[in-house]
């Protein structure tokens, strides 16, 4: 099966992340791109596996020299997926997941076409607040800057190729799975299919000939 690009995309805190864990954690065709980062790490945070957590001045000098399949900032900080950890993980065989807000979504979109792009929703304005004030590292005031980006990413959503409601974790997991691998087997995403068409075309028209009376 050909490896996709996954775009998940969610408000903060609407589960994605949980999501794509769990996904990496059951699945050995998944892969996770580490993104690259400029916020500072979170207590439980770790260097090279949450995020490569760098410099502004490191970011912007590898975004500069194009490593970042896209880039956007957030609440103050840049956030980038980088280009070698998705040709690193797809050349594995590996489906991968890009755990990004909506502005870095919409890039991956437009520069390829291949990518199937998922929209988590949050079941509930109080689900959403409550896991994000679960994370020791949210004051007030960051809070209230993340619920008034929520507002206007969650207007998004339709534009997505698929939509999952968060309402259940486990249903949630199981959703995105199955997209993965019903998207897997769509027609544009098999571009060796049409070798096996023909292969199987030549063997059916000489048994055909080799039975015909
Ligand atoms: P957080 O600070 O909570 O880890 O992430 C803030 C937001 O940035 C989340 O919506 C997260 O999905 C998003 N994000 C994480 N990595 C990337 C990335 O590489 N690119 C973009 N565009 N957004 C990212």
């Amino acid at each position: 099966m050909n490896p996709l690009l996954v775009v998940l995309c969610s408000p903060s805190g609407g589960g994605k992340t949980t999501i794509a864990r769990e996904l990496l954690a059951r699945r050995q065709d998944v892969g996770f791109s580490v993104s690259a980062t400029t916020r500072p790490p979170r207590e439980n945070e770790r260097q090279g596996v949450d995020y490569h957590f760098l410099t502004r001045e490191e970011f912007l000098r590898r975004r500069d020299r194009g490593e970042f399949l896209e880039w956007a900032e957030y609440l103050g900080h840049l956030y980038g997926t980088l280009q070698s950890e998705v040709d690193r993980l797809l050349a594995g065989g590996r489906h991968v997941i890009l755990d990004i807000e909506i502005e870095g979504a919409g890039q991956v979109r437009a520069r390829r076409g291949d990518v199937v792009a998922i929209f988590v929703l949050p079941p509930s304005v109080g689900e959403l607040v409550d896991r994000l004030q679960g994370r020791a590292s949210e004051r007030p005031r960051e809070l209230a800057q993340r619920l008034a980006r929520a507002a206007r990413e969650v207007q998004e959503a339709e534009r997505f190729d698929y939509v999952v409601l968060n309402d259940d974790r486990e249903q949630a997991v199981a959703s995105v799975s199955g997209i993965i691998d019903a998207a897997a087997h769509r027609a544009v995403h098999q571009p060796q299919l049409a070798e096996t068409m023909e292969r199987l075309r030549r063997a059916l028209d000489a048994k055909a000939q080799q039975l015909a009376p």
